[in-house]
């Protein structure tokens, strides 16, 4: 019996030992942390073996082939070991699709993910494609390979899903944008990370698509020096495309063989330039798939987004609150305030992963009337903002910072949680900082 070693008893972990299991491994579970009892009730009914707190060795380095989860970097020690003893060590998504004839959408990025994954599921579902969502987003795509048969699937992946892969082929590839992220995993060398991201076109044919936006210099010049197989479908908000999408005369236009659809800009549920550029991501891949130009038009107008991206909270005697915790880096904030049209009032700050704030500078001056800095060191803000705004206020509580957003913002004004930063410093997570923001806000 071949013997499968996972690393890691999340999610994806967890996921892989149900399909490895099912597909005749001999499967065995190490996490150098703790599992969550969720996890070890499905290994035990799985009856698969586990273990925490550790890593034996000896038993690792058996396996035939071994999976790691994206948390674990290249560079451990135990992955060096596997990989020096001649053992494969893939992802989850390159195990998993190996036991899938399915059509997959994979789409990357390094912002926006969330938003057109769930966009394109949503358009496939209304269409009636018979889909599942996965990766990031819910359960694991392996998990899904072992308990269903869809025929497509619309997976959000990261680049370290990527760097794992050694066959994995999506039909339809999706890259939203690349900008400097996660650069700890990947040697400072920003080069590193776009090519992490490209690995999703690796093994793609001329059969395939690539989604992209063709406004990204970083894309377009990679591109250039390194083309794909795949047939490219850009989409950009400022040129007009020959193939894929663009803007024309307040219409989002999707040209695919000269087959052309058109969708009304202003009918978007979905705010912003940064989802108009999701959308069109979203429509040309449903559009690929076989979705009827009626079905899209009318589900993009139905969308509710996710949740901690640009979310409308509530209207307080006419100040608008919205909650976009979930954006952790200056180039989702750029969107935010760029689709800001009232006075801001913005809280921002927490754990910052070497932010330049510099890029933001003419649109705080356009937009923000005041800054509320929300993290345990807020200097970088104080100092490239400080003479930009009228007022700065600094809390270290979401509370506190939301009764002095209320205090400060004016009828018609909005009130905008959007960090720029990881939420480590104050909160568990984003979703927490999100959740603490929104209650805060009820009970003003
Ligand atoms: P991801 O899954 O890649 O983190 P999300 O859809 O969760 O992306 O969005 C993360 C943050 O980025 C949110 O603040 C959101 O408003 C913002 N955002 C969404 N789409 C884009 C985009 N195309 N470009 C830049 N920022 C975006």
């Amino acid at each position: 019996m071949a013997r499968l070693a996972i690393l890691g008893g999340g999610e994806s972990g967890v996921g892989t030992a149900i399909l490895g299991k099912q597909k005749g491994y001999a499967v065995f579970v190490s996490d150098s942390g703790k599992i969550q009892q969720k996890y070890k009730d499905v290994l035990e009914n799985f009856g698969i073996d586990w273990e925490e707190g550790q890593h034996t060795e000896a038993r690792i380095l058996t396996a035939d082939l071994a999976m790691k989860s994206p948390g674990i970097p290249d560079a451990a020690p135990l992955v060096r070991k596997l990989r020096e003893n001649g053992i494969s060590v893939v992802s989850e998504i390159e195990f998993a699709s190996r036991y899938t004839d399915a059509t997959i959408i994979g789409i990357t990025g390094s912002n926006g993910k969330t938003t057109t994954t769930m966009l394109v599921n949503h358009l496939l579902n209304e269409g009636d494609e018979h889909v599942g969502m996965a990766g990031n987003i819910g359960d694991s795509f392996a998990k899904m390979v072992a308990e269903n048969e869809y025929d497509t699937y619309v997976l959000e992946i990261s680049s370290f899903q990527l760097d794992g892969i050694v066959r994995f082929r999506p039909h339809i590839a999706v890259i939203t944008n690349i900008t400097p992220d996660h650069l700890d995993r990947y040697g400072y060398q920003f080069d590193n990370y776009i090519a992490s991201k490209f690995l999703i076109t690796k093994n793609q044919t001329s059969e395939d698509y690539l989604i992209y936006d063709a406004d990204d210099d970083v894309i377009v010049d990679w591109l250039e020096e390194h083309p794909v197989k795949s047939k490219l479908l850009p989409f950009s908000i400022r040129d007009e495309m020959g193939e894929g999408a663009y803007l024309k005369d307040n219409q989002i236009v999707v040209r695919i063989d000269n087959n052309t659809m058109k969708i009304m800009k202003d009918t978007l549920a979905l705010e912003g330039k940064h989802n108009l550029k999701n959308t069109m991501a979203a429509a040309t891949a449903a559009k690929l798939v076989g979705i009827r130009k009626e079905v899209i038009r009318k589900s993009v107008m139905n969308f509710q987004g996710a949740a901690h991206r640009l979310e409308k909270v509530l209207k307080i005697h006419h100040v608008q609150y919205i909650n976009d915790s979930k954006a952790t880096n200056v180039n989702a904030t750029y969107y935010a305030l760029d689709s800001m049209a009232a006075p801001t009032v913005w809280i921002v700050g927490g754990v910052d992963k070497g932010n330049d704030y510099r890029e933001l500078m003419p649109l705080v001056r356009e937009k923000v009337k005041a800054i509320i800095c929300l993290g345990l060191d807020n200097v970088k803000i104080k100092d490239t903002f400080g003479n930009v705004v009228d007022l700065m206020v600094e809390t270290f509580a979401m509370e506190e910072a939301v009764k002095v957003a209320y205090k400060i913002a004016d009828r018609g004004d909005i009130v905008l949680l959007s960090p720029a930063c990881a939420s480590f410093d104050l909160f568990d997570n984003y979703e927490d900082r999100g959740n603490q923001f929104k209650e805060a806000i009820k009970n003003l």
